[in-house]
């Protein structure tokens, strides 16, 4: 029988990252809003991405009784000794707002020479089964913040953040190289191996 995760996050583009990778051990993800499960509140309190997205997974495994996968993410900057991190989404406030949180970036930054300018974005999917067996992956990409910003697309920090090895930012850099490359990505793939170990074991 195909088995079920219900995936903690409402994000639809994540939803179907996930999902992709999912499908190949017979999971079907069921976004929550989909599935029939009370509207709970989860505070994302952890001072770790590791935290918080097991606090997510755990709290919707509680209430499903399914497999359950969280992600959680954001960017650690060096010279800002690895802040937002856990706060990336509320930088600049707690009204999640992608312009207000790359101006405070970039005011902070001004000064500081493009090669101390280095970031990475890390995220963390956390599988619980109902059990309690736990299955952590985390993915990251380094890069480097730019002052001005560069294209639209993706989302957050995306149009200032130029990966290594590109000479684009993730604001110009296509969709699907984005999702072959990404944070996320790298912790799907991370997430892949610890599932095949699994089945192997
Ligand atoms: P969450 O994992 O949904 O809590 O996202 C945390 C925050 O990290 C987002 O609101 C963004 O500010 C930032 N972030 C995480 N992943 C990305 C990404 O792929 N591009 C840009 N910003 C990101």
């Amino acid at each position: 029988m195909e088995k079920i995760v219900i995936a903690a996050t409402q994000n639809k583009g994540k939803i179907r990252e996930i999902d992709a990778i999912m499908k190949e051990f017979g999971f079907k993800i069921i976004p929550r809003d989909e599935a029939d499960i009370p509207d709970i509140e989860i505070v994302e309190d952890g001072e770790t991405f590791e935290e918080n997205s097991y606090k997510k997974a755990y709290e919707i495994m509680k209430v499903s009784g399914m497999p359950t996968i969280a992600d959680d993410s954001g960017i650690m900057i060096d010279a800002l000794g690895g802040a937002p991190g856990v706060h990336s989404a509320r930088f600049a406030g707690d009204q999640h707002d992608d312009n207000a949180n790359n101006a405070k970036m970039v005011e902070l930054l001004k000064d500081v020479p493009y090669e101390k300018r280095t970031a990475r974005y890390v995220a963390v999917i956390t599988l619980i089964y109902p059990d309690g067996e736990t299955l952590v992956a985390r993915g990251e990409i380094e890069g480097h913040i730019m002052l001005e910003a560069e294209g639209s697309g993706g989302f957050g920090y995306d149009p200032y953040f130029k990966p290594v090895g590109y000479d684009h930012t993730f604001g110009v850099i296509p969709p699907e190289v984005k999702n072959s490359i990404s944070h996320r990505a790298n912790a799907l793939i991370k997430l892949r191996q610890l599932l095949i170990e699994r089945e192997n074991s």
